[in-house]
């Protein structure tokens, strides 16, 4: 790889060790890297540069990769994304209901397969955007939890603004296209609440509260 174009991954993980051995995988391959340490910090990141490749864990606290790749997909639908996680053997396949170009699985870690994958998705990156363009995909939201008064909750991250905003979910429609105003913009995300994922977010209470408390303060204010 020619040092004049180095491509930047961001790689997203929870675990630090994690995300540290990573870095050097791919900065032993010529990559530039920047890391992040959940879905909402990579979004922040995201706002400001666009990285070639995101490399992000399936299961993290606050944001599953679910619903971070979905959302990158529909935002930013020029980067190519692969879907790591230790909880899945399913070889290179990307396991179903994530939107990603390709899968790592974290377990066996090999980094020449890692290399490889991602060579592969730079070298056929053109290909990709234009697929990514052409998908209308609506944001995979895993079920989040309950509210203080036992009501079922999700958070869903306009595709938008990617603010994000908590729901009630009042009927469980098993993944069924749904549809709702954004809190904070006049777009319309669009979502699908996957009941079948066994991997949601194992959101922190507090944050859940957090969460909850500031969109209800937004909403009251608007
Ligand atoms: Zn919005």
């Amino acid at each position: 790889m020619s040092d004049a174009l180095k491509h930047e991954i961001l790689v997203v993980d929870d675990d630090p060790a994690i995300r540290d051995s990573l870095s050097l995988v791919l900065q032993s391959g010529g990559y530039d890297i920047t890391t992040a340490i959940n879905g909402f910090d990579a979004l922040l990141q995201l706002k400001r540069r666009l990285p070639a490749i995101v490399l992000s864990d399936l299961n993290m606290p606050q944001m599953s990769g679910f619903e971070f790749l979905s959302v990158v997909r529909r935002r930013f639908p020029q980067i190519s994304a692969i879907a790591m996680s230790g909880a899945y053997d399913s070889g290179e396949a990307v396991p179903g209901g994530v939107i990603a170009d390709a899968f790592y699985a974290k377990g066996h870690s090999d980094p020449e397969m890692l290399l490889r994958i991602v060579d592969g998705l730079i070298r056929t990156s053109a290909a990709h955007a234009v697929d990514h363009e052409r998908q209308s995909a609506p944001v995979w939201i895993p079920r989040n939890g309950k509210d203080s008064h036992g009501i079922p909750y999700i958070v869903v991250t306009c595709t938008d603004c990617m603010r994000s905003f908590p729901l009630s979910v009042i009927t469980e429609d098993l993944q069924k296209i749904q549809e709702t105003p954004c809190l904070f913009c006049p777009n319309t995300v669009r979502y699908i609440i996957d009941f079948s994922l066994a991997i949601a977010s194992p959101r922190p209470e507090v944050k859940a509260a957090e969460i909850v408390h500031g969109a209800r303060h937004a909403a009251a204010k608007s």
